[in-house]
Order: structure tokens, then C-alpha cells, then sequence
């Protein structure tokens, strides 16, 4: 598989396209930012751990009935998916408040909530990446329905998959966001990325945070807390 022309570089990856037009190649990097951009910074190490752990979600996932974009990964910052148009939807699952819902609705900081959550916001750097919901996805064509209670199904299914798996290692999954993409024959599929720069884990004991939180809100030990991750996972 090789890489021919860049076709996007992105807050975190590149993407390059490949001799078959079906695949494209995924770079990670280590740049790293948080609130929409305004934060900006260096994880070192972050495009590693990131590459890896989703390459071995995506596959868990897989494994478990949800079709995904992962294909082969080529090393240890790059990985070959599928080509897809991605659904313009961040799909954020919540298992206790963190975060976005605990400003918005005024809940305190690891409330556990009653079953899990679903949201959707719609995927536009320049307005916020703004909450909307499944009606706004279908109304304004962003989605057909039919994709939106698909894209639902999946994500709550990845949830459990998720759930078990991080607990069985120590880790709580307290929420994360999901991409999803359309192949060319039209399949739905989860894409993008799944690691600690797009879910937020806790210890299971202690709650200590091991994600981009504490990126963001400057707390210290940042490589640290991907490492212990890549650990867990065996990875490392
Ligand atoms: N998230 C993400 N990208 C985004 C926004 C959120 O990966 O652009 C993840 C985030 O890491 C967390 C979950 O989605 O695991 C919920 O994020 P939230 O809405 O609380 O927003 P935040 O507090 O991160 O701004």
C-alpha cells in the first residue's frame, strides 16, 4: 500500500490517499488541542498510543458485529481504512456526567446516570460543532433516518463492548464520541478514532483521570496518563 497525494490534514491526523481508490492511509500526530481549537499543544508520544489502541478497538468492535473502517495497520503511526464520506455527527455516549452536559445542565462531575445517553452535534469547526438532534440530522440532510437509528444502534452497541472491555482492565468509561462514515457501496460504518483524546477514562479505583482532560485543564502527567492506557491495553 502506498501513499500518493495528502488529501487533508486535520487538528490531530493527515489522511493520504493510496493507489486504490477504496483505501486511504491515516497519519497520526502528536499536535494536540482542546475548546474548539483555542488550546493548543504537543502530546509526545499521543499519535502512537492513539494509532494502536483504536487499531485495537476497532477490531474488538468488529469482532462484535459492528462493521468498522479499520483495514491494516502499517506502523506505528499509520493505518490503512476503508475510504468513507463521514456522516457529519459527533455521536457522544455518556456514562456519568463530565465535561460539556456538566455545564450545560448544571450536574456535578461523575454523576452516575440511570442508563446511558446519546447525543449528536453537528460537525462544523466555524459554528462550534453545535448540539443538535436526531431530527435536525434528518431535516436538514445530514442523515437519512434510516442512517440515524443505525448510527444509534451501533454506537450503543460499541458502548457495551467498551464498558466490558475498559472495566475488565481497570479503566471506567465515563463517555466519548464516535464518527461514522459511508463507504462507496453505501455501508455505514464506525470511523475515525478511538483513544484517549476521544473518550474519557477514569480509574476504576481511584478515578484518577487517564485522557485529554488533563490536557485541558492544564492537570500535569499527560504522557504519562496515555502511557498507563497503552499499558493496560497491552500495548505498550
Ligand atoms: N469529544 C471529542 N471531540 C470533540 C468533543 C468531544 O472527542 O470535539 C469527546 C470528549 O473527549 C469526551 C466526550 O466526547 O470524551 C464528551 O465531550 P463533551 O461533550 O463533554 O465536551 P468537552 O467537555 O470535551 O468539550
Amino acid at each position: 500500500m502506498e501513499k500518493t497525494t495528502q488529501l487533508y490534514e486535520g487538528k490531530a491526523k493527515k489522511v493520504w490517499a493510496t493507489d486504490d481508490p477504496d483505501v486511504v492511509i491515516v497519519d497520526y500526530k502528536d499536535d494536540a488541542t482542546a475548546f474548539n481549537g483555542l488550546k493548543k499543544g504537543t502530546i509526545v508520544g499521543k499519535g502512537v498510543v492513539n494509532n494502536k489502541m483504536s487499531n485495537y478497538l476497532m477490531q474488538l468492535i468488529e469482532k462484535k458485529g459492528v462493521p468498522t473502517h479499520y483495514i491494516k495497520e502499517l506502523s506505528d503511526r499509520e493505518t490503512a481504512v476503508k475510504k468513507v464520506k463521514i456522516v457529519p455527527l459527533e455521536v457522544i455516549i455518556r456514562n456519568r456526567a463530565a465535561g460539556s452536559i456538566c455545564k450545560r445542565l448544571g450536574l456535578e462531575e461523575g454523576m452516575d446516570f440511570v442508563c446511558p445517553s446519546i447525543e449528536f452535534s453537528y460537525k462544523d469547526d466555524d459554528l462550534g460543532d453545535p448540539l443538535i438532534n436526531g431530527y435536525h440530522a434528518v431535516s436538514c440532510g445530514f442523515a437519512t433516518q434510516e442512517e440515524v437509528d443505525t448510527i444509534k444502534k451501533m454506537a450503543f452497541t460499541v458502548n457495551d463492548v467498551l464498558k466490558e472491555y475498559f472495566a475488565s482492565i481497570g479503566v471506567e468509561l465515563i463517555d466519548f464520541k464516535l464518527e461514522f462514515g459511508k463507504t462507496s457501496d453505501g455501508q455505514i460504518v464506525l470511523a475515525d478514532e478511538i483513544s484517549p483524546d476521544t473518550c474519557r477514562f477514569w480509574d476504576i479505583e481511584t478515578h484518577e483521570k487517564l485522557d485529554k482532560d488533563r490536557f485541558r485543564r492544564d492537570m500535569g502527567g499527560v504522557e504519562d496518563a496515555y502511557a498507563e492506557m497503552m499499558k493496560r491495553v497491552g500495548l505498550d
